[in-house]
């Protein structure tokens, strides 16, 4: 009995632990280090993010890869040693590493056994304080970041890219609207001093939140207020305000995409307005809703696209909802008139009440099941620190819960009221049309040998 009282117990507090996913031991050092610590649900095994907030949209565009390059700088070595000597280090110590630079921060992560938790925070202080940035470094690391974007950036692609013809149907239309710089940002002209410029005002502890998930040491609030307690402070910088809507745009235009083929991508791209409360679980909620609608019209009723899907995106201070289908070339009429119906159902009924208390109870239940494992906490505290107060995150579950049906209609026809815009992704012929224009070479070709030997034994 006592047995089973224990495992009663026992299973009551992992319970109670799971539930609270959203409170953390978050504090603030004096030199305005963010601090999140979270005993997380593995052993032996720390995730350690540590976030700074700069990322691309803080440089205008021909200067937005220098927090990438930057971000790159950072691991070509702490001494005489270099990149392998480091990478060596790490390896000893038995943890892996990487960085990311996106539009918004530069984040280090890092996945490392608990016992060597102190000495793997040591490494990344010093490759943050310690590593030097020379000419060497600096070209070696240039050519690392444009291997990454895909080689050298030719003229033909920088041409192509002018024609809008190298991106996404998105990204397309994002630079169209001049939410997004035309051209891939080039890394040859960047130059030291501006590295360290870039180091001296973004890598500061005043600029950073430093989260660890997992196996804590207890020593460990101690330790982190010796050493990175110690990083100076600076005074902080304005983040560069994001672009809005500036240019006209197309409604409607066609991608070419390769030179042949008979599939062809339909994309139509609304911008959100912004709704008053829940904005963004409104829209999560509406994207779910159209994607299962689209599924209905497009896949199951009219057998039109096998993975019809909505998504969202956002591009400088504007996000999009879109509803896309993958298509045989000669349907994409005929699933822009089901799109167009739908749109006028939802206008004139509303969303069907039903099937969105379903979809909103699966987003709520999801939140139960959707982050998994120390790393996965690690990696949701990083993506929510916009909602993060006061030692405790906001609890997504009850926001969702909070948006009523009224509230998505609300959403549906806001959205709605704009034509939005249409971008088609096809390849230039269809076989069919190629094996056409072929054959019609190939008729001329011969008319043209029959003529000639006609004409020479004409002349004979
Ligand atoms: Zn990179």
């Amino acid at each position: 009995m006592r047995c089973l009282l224990f495992i009663c117990a026992l299973l009551g507090a992992a319970q109670s632990f799971a539930l609270d996913r959203y409170s953390v031991e978050g504090y603030q050092l004096p030199n305005g280090l963010q601090v999140i610590l979270k005993p997380g649900y593995e052993r032996d095994h720390v995730a350690i993010r540590l976030v700074v907030g700069v990322g691309m949209d803080d440089f205008t565009c021909a200067d937005q890869q220098l927090p990438h390059l930057l971000e790159h700088l950072l691991f070509s070595g702490i001494d005489d040693t270099g990149e392998g000597g480091l990478e060596a280090r790490m390896q000893a110590l038995g943890g892996e590493w990487n960085a990311y630079t996106s539009n918004a921060d530069t984040t280090f992560v890092i996945e490392a056994p608990a016992k060597n938790q102190r000495k793997i925070l040591d490494l990344l202080l010093s490759l943050l304080t310690r590593t030097q940035l020379t000419e060497q470094r600096i070209s070696e690391a240039k050519q690392v970041v444009e291997r990454e974007d895909g080689g050298h950036y030719s003229h033909l692609q920088r041409w192509l890219d002018r024609q809008d013809l190298g991106h996404s149907a998105s990204n397309q239309l994002a630079v169209e609207l001049g939410l997004k710089c035309a051209e891939r940002a080039e890394v040859q002209n960047l130059t030291g001093k501006e590295l360290e410029a870039v180091r001296n005002t973004w890598y500061a502890p005043n600029n950073m939140t430093l989260i660890m998930v997992g196996d804590l040491d207890r020593l460990l609030p101690a330790y982190l207020e010796r050493t990175y307690g110690a990083l100076d402070p600076v005074e902080p910088s304005e983040h560069l305000p994001l672009p809005g809507i500036e240019g006209k745009a197309q409604s409607e235009r066609t991608l070419v995409r390769s030179v042949v083929g008979d599939t062809a991508t339909l994309h139509w791209l609304l911008p959100e307005p912004v709704i008053e409360d829940q904005n963004d679980e409104t829209w999560d909620l509406l994207r779910d809703y159209l994607e299962w609608s689209l599924y209905s019209e497009l896949r199951l009723k009219n057998g039109l696209s096998y993975g019809p899907w909505a998504e969202r995106e956002v591009f400088g201070g504007v996000s999009f909802l879109s509803l896309n289908a993958d298509l045989a070339r000669d349907d994409v009429a005929q699933a822009r008139q089901v799109m167009g119906e739908l749109k006028d159902r939802l206008l004139k009924d509303g969303l069907d009440p039903e099937t969105f208390a379903r979809l909103k109870n699966a987003a709520v239940a999801r939140q139960a099941w959707g982050v998994q494992g120390n790393s996965a906490l690690a990696d949701y505290y990083w993506s929510a620190l916009g909602d993060y107060d006061d030692g405790r995150f906001a609890d997504p579950s009850k926001r969702l819960q909070a948006v009523t049906l009224e509230h998505a209609n609300h959403a549906v026809r806001a959205v709605f009221a704009e034509p939005g815009y249409v971008r088609i992704e096809k390849p230039l012929f269809s076989y069919n049309g190629l094996s056409v224009a072929l054959a019609a070479v190939f008729g001329v070709l011969v008319l043209l040998i029959v003529g000639w030997q006609l004409w020479r034994h004409g002349k004979r």
